[in-house]
Protein backbone atom coordinates (compact mmCIF):
# COMPACT_ATOMS: atom_id res chain seq x y z
CA UNK A 1 0.00 0.00 0.00
CA UNK A 2 2.95 2.56 0.83
CA UNK A 3 4.47 1.72 -2.59
CA UNK A 4 1.32 2.32 -4.29
CA UNK A 5 0.60 5.87 -2.53
CA UNK A 6 4.38 6.86 -2.62
CA UNK A 7 4.41 5.65 -6.47
CA UNK A 8 1.05 8.08 -6.69
CA UNK A 9 2.64 11.01 -5.18
CA UNK A 10 5.70 10.58 -7.75
CA UNK A 11 3.62 11.07 -10.74
CA UNK A 12 2.35 14.32 -9.27
CA UNK A 13 5.76 16.12 -8.24
CA UNK A 14 6.60 18.96 -10.31
CA UNK A 15 10.21 19.40 -11.93
CA UNK A 16 12.83 21.63 -10.69
CA UNK A 17 14.29 23.81 -12.96
CA UNK A 18 17.88 24.26 -11.79
CA UNK A 19 19.91 27.06 -13.50
CA UNK A 20 23.03 26.57 -12.16
CA UNK A 21 27.14 26.37 -12.36
CA UNK A 22 27.74 29.60 -10.56
CA UNK A 23 29.53 27.86 -9.65
CA UNK A 24 29.24 24.29 -10.33
CA UNK A 25 30.17 23.49 -6.67
CA UNK A 26 27.52 24.68 -5.11
CA UNK A 27 24.96 23.76 -7.66
CA UNK A 28 26.22 19.93 -7.03
CA UNK A 29 25.02 20.70 -3.56
CA UNK A 30 22.10 21.57 -4.58
CA UNK A 31 21.44 18.62 -6.64
CA UNK A 32 21.86 16.69 -3.37
CA UNK A 33 20.13 18.82 -1.44
CA UNK A 34 16.85 18.44 -3.09
CA UNK A 35 17.46 14.46 -3.52
CA UNK A 36 17.95 13.91 -0.07
CA UNK A 37 14.95 15.89 1.04
CA UNK A 38 12.52 14.03 -1.57
CA UNK A 39 13.71 11.18 -0.43
CA UNK A 40 13.57 11.81 3.06
CA UNK A 41 9.81 13.61 2.47
CA UNK A 42 8.43 10.50 0.14
CA UNK A 43 10.60 7.79 1.28
CA UNK A 44 12.11 4.58 -0.87
CA UNK A 45 13.57 5.56 -3.65
CA UNK A 46 11.87 8.43 -4.33
CA UNK A 47 14.17 11.55 -5.97
CA UNK A 48 13.72 14.91 -7.07
CA UNK A 49 12.14 15.45 -10.89
CA UNK A 50 14.62 17.92 -12.22
CA UNK A 51 15.94 19.58 -14.93
CA UNK A 52 19.84 21.48 -15.01
CA UNK A 53 21.23 23.98 -17.02
CA UNK A 54 24.46 24.53 -15.71
CA UNK A 55 26.81 27.51 -17.66
CA UNK A 56 30.20 28.26 -18.45
CA UNK A 57 30.93 30.08 -15.08
CA UNK A 58 34.39 32.06 -16.56
CA UNK A 59 31.83 33.72 -19.52
CA UNK A 60 29.41 35.10 -16.26
CA UNK A 61 32.27 35.98 -14.59
CA UNK A 62 33.83 38.17 -16.97
CA UNK A 63 30.30 39.68 -16.74
CA UNK A 64 30.47 40.37 -13.44
CA UNK A 65 33.89 42.11 -13.44
CA UNK A 66 32.96 44.24 -16.28
CA UNK A 67 29.52 45.35 -14.98
CA UNK A 68 27.80 44.12 -17.97
CA UNK A 69 24.42 43.05 -16.02
CA UNK A 70 22.68 43.22 -19.60
CA UNK A 71 24.72 40.52 -21.19
CA UNK A 72 24.63 38.53 -18.21
CA UNK A 73 20.81 38.94 -18.23
CA UNK A 74 20.23 37.76 -21.64
CA UNK A 75 22.38 34.56 -21.24
CA UNK A 76 20.53 33.35 -17.99
CA UNK A 77 17.56 34.76 -19.94
CA UNK A 78 18.11 31.87 -22.35
CA UNK A 79 19.23 29.29 -20.09
CA UNK A 80 15.98 29.55 -18.40
CA UNK A 81 13.66 29.72 -21.52
CA UNK A 82 15.82 26.28 -22.22
CA UNK A 83 14.73 25.28 -19.12
CA UNK A 84 11.08 26.03 -19.09
CA UNK A 85 10.96 24.02 -23.07
CA UNK A 86 12.56 21.23 -21.25
CA UNK A 87 9.66 20.83 -19.10
CA UNK A 88 10.96 22.83 -15.93
CA UNK A 89 7.94 24.11 -13.73
CA UNK A 90 10.09 26.51 -11.63
CA UNK A 91 13.03 27.94 -11.54
CA UNK A 92 16.36 27.79 -9.00
CA UNK A 93 18.62 30.31 -9.68
CA UNK A 94 21.58 28.43 -8.27
CA UNK A 95 23.59 31.60 -7.28
CA UNK A 96 22.46 35.04 -4.60
CA UNK A 97 24.79 37.41 -7.12
CA UNK A 98 22.62 36.73 -10.06
CA UNK A 99 19.89 37.86 -8.50
CA UNK A 100 20.94 41.06 -9.86
CA UNK A 101 19.60 40.09 -13.32
CA UNK A 102 16.60 38.50 -11.58
CA UNK A 103 13.99 40.59 -13.58
CA UNK A 104 15.75 39.70 -17.11
CA UNK A 105 15.14 36.17 -16.18
CA UNK A 106 11.42 36.48 -15.18
CA UNK A 107 10.70 38.18 -18.18
CA UNK A 108 12.03 35.16 -20.42
CA UNK A 109 9.46 32.49 -18.55
CA UNK A 110 6.22 32.16 -17.38
CA UNK A 111 7.08 29.63 -14.94
CA UNK A 112 8.09 31.02 -11.23
CA UNK A 113 11.48 31.94 -10.44
CA UNK A 114 11.87 31.34 -6.66
CA UNK A 115 13.43 34.23 -5.51
CA UNK A 116 16.56 33.57 -3.11
CA UNK A 117 16.19 36.57 -1.00
CA UNK A 118 12.63 36.13 -0.56
CA UNK A 119 13.04 32.49 0.67
CA UNK A 120 15.50 33.09 3.26
CA UNK A 121 13.70 36.92 4.28
CA UNK A 122 10.65 34.18 5.19
CA UNK A 123 13.59 31.65 7.11
CA UNK A 124 14.73 34.52 9.10
CA UNK A 125 11.44 36.40 9.85
CA UNK A 126 10.32 32.81 10.82
CA UNK A 127 13.01 32.69 13.47
CA UNK A 128 11.71 35.83 15.19
CA UNK A 129 14.92 37.41 14.06
CA UNK A 130 14.49 41.05 11.93
CA UNK A 131 18.84 42.63 12.20
CA UNK A 132 20.91 39.99 10.36
CA UNK A 133 24.36 40.22 8.60
CA UNK A 134 24.70 39.16 5.03
CA UNK A 135 27.61 37.83 3.67
CA UNK A 136 28.15 37.10 -0.05
CA UNK A 137 30.29 38.65 -3.26
CA UNK A 138 30.83 41.83 -3.55
CA UNK A 139 28.10 42.35 -5.66
CA UNK A 140 25.54 41.25 -3.23
CA UNK A 141 26.84 42.71 -0.43
CA UNK A 142 27.59 46.44 -1.84
CA UNK A 143 24.48 46.49 -4.69
CA UNK A 144 20.83 46.99 -4.14
CA UNK A 145 19.32 44.58 -5.50
CA UNK A 146 19.68 41.84 -2.74
CA UNK A 147 20.11 43.37 0.40
CA UNK A 148 16.96 45.35 -0.58
CA UNK A 149 15.11 42.77 -1.26
CA UNK A 150 15.38 41.43 2.34
CA UNK A 151 14.60 45.11 3.48
CA UNK A 152 11.04 44.88 1.82
CA UNK A 153 10.55 41.68 4.40
CA UNK A 154 11.12 43.92 7.15
CA UNK A 155 14.64 42.83 7.82
CA UNK A 156 17.51 45.17 8.89
CA UNK A 157 20.70 44.16 7.05
CA UNK A 158 24.27 44.86 7.85
CA UNK A 159 27.30 44.09 5.83
CA UNK A 160 31.16 43.66 7.13
CA UNK A 161 32.98 46.93 6.64
CA UNK A 162 35.48 47.35 3.73
CA UNK A 163 37.95 44.90 4.55
CA UNK A 164 36.11 42.50 5.70
CA UNK A 165 34.24 42.77 2.82
CA UNK A 166 37.36 42.56 0.50
CA UNK A 167 37.83 39.36 2.39
CA UNK A 168 34.97 37.81 2.27
CA UNK A 169 34.87 38.53 -0.93
CA UNK A 170 38.07 37.04 -2.39
CA UNK A 171 37.84 33.97 -0.36
CA UNK A 172 34.84 32.94 -2.32
CA UNK A 173 36.37 33.55 -5.76
CA UNK A 174 39.90 32.54 -4.61
CA UNK A 175 39.07 29.82 -2.79
CA UNK A 176 35.13 28.46 -2.76
CA UNK A 177 34.34 28.46 -6.34
CA UNK A 178 37.25 26.31 -7.45
CA UNK A 179 36.88 23.73 -4.49
CA UNK A 180 39.03 24.93 -1.92
CA UNK A 181 38.58 25.16 1.49
CA UNK A 182 40.75 26.52 4.18
CA UNK A 183 40.73 26.38 8.03
CA UNK A 184 42.53 29.66 8.00
CA UNK A 185 39.73 31.13 5.66
CA UNK A 186 36.90 29.68 8.17
CA UNK A 187 38.46 31.39 10.96
CA UNK A 188 38.72 34.88 9.00
CA UNK A 189 34.92 34.23 8.24
CA UNK A 190 34.11 33.79 11.85
CA UNK A 191 36.08 36.61 13.22
CA UNK A 192 34.29 38.82 10.23
CA UNK A 193 30.76 37.22 11.79
CA UNK A 194 31.89 38.35 15.29
CA UNK A 195 32.26 41.82 14.68
CA UNK A 196 28.35 42.08 13.20
CA UNK A 197 27.26 40.16 15.94
CA UNK A 198 29.24 43.51 18.08
CA UNK A 199 27.40 45.32 15.88
CA UNK A 200 24.05 44.15 16.83
CA UNK A 201 23.26 41.37 13.97
CA UNK A 202 20.98 38.52 15.69
CA UNK A 203 21.82 36.36 12.69
CA UNK A 204 23.89 36.03 9.86
CA UNK A 205 22.98 34.93 6.17
CA UNK A 206 25.41 33.08 3.81
CA UNK A 207 24.46 35.12 1.08
CA UNK A 208 26.59 32.88 -1.27
CA UNK A 209 25.86 29.40 -2.22
CA UNK A 210 29.76 28.44 -1.67
CA UNK A 211 29.74 29.92 1.97
CA UNK A 212 27.80 27.46 3.14
CA UNK A 213 30.67 24.91 2.08
CA UNK A 214 33.04 26.59 4.73
CA UNK A 215 31.45 28.01 7.47
CA UNK A 216 28.58 26.15 9.59
CA UNK A 217 25.93 26.58 12.13
CA UNK A 218 28.36 25.28 14.96
CA UNK A 219 30.91 27.53 14.09
CA UNK A 220 29.62 30.82 14.91
CA UNK A 221 27.46 32.15 18.03
CA UNK A 222 23.91 33.48 15.97
CA UNK A 223 21.77 31.75 13.76
CA UNK A 224 23.30 30.69 10.28
CA UNK A 225 20.54 31.21 7.17
CA UNK A 226 22.51 28.97 4.53
CA UNK A 227 21.09 30.36 1.47
CA UNK A 228 21.83 26.91 -0.44
CA UNK A 229 19.82 24.59 1.64
CA UNK A 230 17.23 27.20 1.99
CA UNK A 231 16.47 27.45 -1.71
CA UNK A 232 16.80 23.71 -2.45
CA UNK A 233 13.76 23.08 0.77
CA UNK A 234 12.11 25.61 -0.84
CA UNK A 235 11.97 24.04 -4.48
CA UNK A 236 11.16 20.68 -2.85
CA UNK A 237 8.21 22.56 -1.12
CA UNK A 238 7.05 23.60 -4.86
CA UNK A 239 7.76 20.30 -6.34
CA UNK A 240 5.71 18.69 -3.49
CA UNK A 241 2.75 21.29 -3.39
N1 LIG B 1 27.52 31.35 -5.94
C1 LIG B 1 27.82 32.66 -5.53
C2 LIG B 1 26.61 33.38 -5.02
O1 LIG B 1 25.73 32.76 -4.48
C3 LIG B 1 28.89 33.42 -6.18
C4 LIG B 1 29.22 33.06 -7.58
C5 LIG B 1 28.47 33.94 -8.51
O2 LIG B 1 28.90 35.07 -8.67
O3 LIG B 1 27.44 33.57 -9.04
O4 LIG B 1 26.53 34.58 -5.06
Amino acid sequence: MLDVFNGAMASTMRRIGLLGGMSWESTALYYRLVNEEVRERLGGFHSARLVLASVDFAEVEVMQVAGDWTAAGALLADEAAALERAGAECLVLCTNTMHRVADAIEAAVDIPLLHLADVTADAVRLAGLDRIALLGTRFTMEQPFYADRLRSHGIDVLVPEGDDRTLVHDVIYDELVLGVVREESRAAYVDVVRRLVERGAQGVVLGCTEIELLVGPDDVPVPVFATTRLHALAAVDFALS
